[in-house]
């Protein structure tokens, strides 16, 4: 196929055969996150660029390298979101659903965009569930965030995989003193850092801790750490997050290094990370960012809130072999009809039965075919059993009733009593 029209690198398609584990996946949040009296929001994937700049970070992997921007018709710069908070803090701020301290519990999910390097768990088009919560500054609700993954991790399954690792990155005062601790400690070690480090500890060095260089990483190892620099509210804030995921029975290790690529925390930082999917090992990742939207123009106003990848969680369910069953069966009933007066009532009578059942799954044989090739095709749509509608049939107003999965023998059903039928063998809830 000529270049043009494949698929941009590192934007997938998600198949037919994948998509349902897709929509069970998103079914399930949905429904977790409904349960908890989160709100769902949903934002554009286009945004004026300056916003990612001013919430992001200009000193970021993400603004710095990461961005799909472009200019507009109308000569504006715009970029395709590469994470939801900027977004979601912009639309709270610009229709005032945050002001008078009102709460807001929100999430959102879909496409976020990263020019990054395309590899397993790591793409350019990638999707997240992102929950962000406003007005709410106790550590009681940066444990209900935890609480809520911990417990979707128990749904899907994979909760023995997942390990959670939690900081605190205190006030903007407090990281102000431990920068200099660091930068001072860095620079008397400046010939061994990796040359990226060497660059962040002039314009971030926070994010030196972040590094995957092996060299710097054992420099870090006598670091000062920042929990010693903790002013104490978020050391207070700290210890009550800590005591309630004790409460809660969610095992954590403290990961001082933990810093996160955003600017914008404060406080609480969180990743959940797995050792099943290789280097792209965070599935889920948060924090606290109780700064971020004065700086984006808003009164003081708390903030905190995590956003999952979903495709790394995908990749887990299929690794782990987490795939629910109910999902492997997509049709219930497949209806095949032979000839032209038979496809007609086929075709009133499966209406009817959608009428009286709506949650049954029916399928109805198109494209006509012998016997011998609608048998075929109803077998391999998965469905529990096939309907016949031939000449026979139709002229006594019945239908054959065959379990394509070994459930017992072909049953002759009236027309009338095929729905009554169904609801027994086939639907359920
Ligand atoms: P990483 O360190 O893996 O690059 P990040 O710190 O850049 O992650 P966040 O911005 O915190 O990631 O995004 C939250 C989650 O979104 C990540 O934990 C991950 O699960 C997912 N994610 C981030 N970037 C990608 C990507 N390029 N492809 C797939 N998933 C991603
Ligand atoms: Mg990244």
């Amino acid at each position: 196929m000529s270049k043009s029209l494949q698929a941009i690198r590192g934007m997938n398609d998600i198949l037919p055969e994948q998509t349902p584990l897709w929509r069970f996946f998103e079914a399930k949040v949905a429904r977790l996150l409904d349960n908890y009296g989160y709100k769902q929001i949903r934002m554009p994937i286009v945004e004026f660029t300056e916003l990612f700049k001013r919430s992001i970070g200009e000193v970021t992997d993400i603004v710095e390298k990461e961005m799909y921007t472009f200019e507009d018709r109308n000569g504006d710069s715009l970029t395709l979101r590469p994470e939801g908070t900027a977004a979601c803090v912009r639309a709270v701020l610009e229709h005032g659903i945050t002001g008078g301290g009102q709460v807001q519990k929100l999430w959102y999910v879909g496409p976020m965009f990263r020019h990054e390097r395309p590899q397993k768990g790591r793409y350019r088009q990638f999707h997240q569930v992102g929950v962000e919560v406003f007005n709410l500054d106790g550590p009681d609700i940066d444990a209900e965030l935890i609480v809520l993954t911990w417990r979707l991790w128990g749904e899907l399954g994979i909760r023995d995989a997942v390990k959670l690792e939690l900081n605190s990155l205190g006030t903007s005062e407090a990281r102000a003193r431990y920068r200099n601790a660091l930068v001072h400690y860095l620079t008397s070690r400046l010939s061994e850092l990796d040359e990226d480090s060497q660059r962040r500890l002039k314009s971030n060095p926070l994010r030196v801790l972040d590094t995957k260089n092996a060299d710097t990483q054992a420099v870090l190892v006598d670091a000062p750490k920042l929990v010693d620099y903790l002013d104490e509210e978020s050391r207070v804030h700290f210890e009550g997050l800590k005591a309630r995921l004790d409460a809660a029975g969610i095992p954590y290790v403290i990961n001082p290094k933990l810093v996160r690529g955003l600017d914008y925390y404060s406080k609480t930082v969180f990743e959940w990370v797995t050792d099943k999917l290789g280097a792209q090992g965070t599935v889920c990742a948060g924090g606290r960012y109780d700064g971020l939207v004065e700086q984006m123009g808003g009164k003081p106003t708390s903030g905190v809130g995590f956003a999952m990848g979903i495709e790394r969680l995908i990749l887990m369910l299929e690794t782990l072999e987490q795939i629910p069953q109910e999902i492997s069966r997509q049709v219930d009933v497949y209806l095949c009809a032979f000839g032209e007066a038979a496809e007609l009532a086929a075709l009133a009578l499966s209406e009817r039965v959608r009428d009286q059942l709506p949650s049954l799954r029916l399928q109805v044989n198109a494209g006509a075919g012998s016997f011998k090739s609608q048998f075929k095709k109803a077998d391999k749509s998965g469905a529990l059993y096939a309907l016949i509608l031939g000449d026979d049939e139709l002229a006594q107003q019945v239908v054959g009733v065959k379990p394509l999965r070994g459930q017992g023998e072909q049953q002759t059903i009236a027309w009338d009593a095929l729905s009554e039928h169904l609801a027994t063998c086939v639907v359920q809830g």
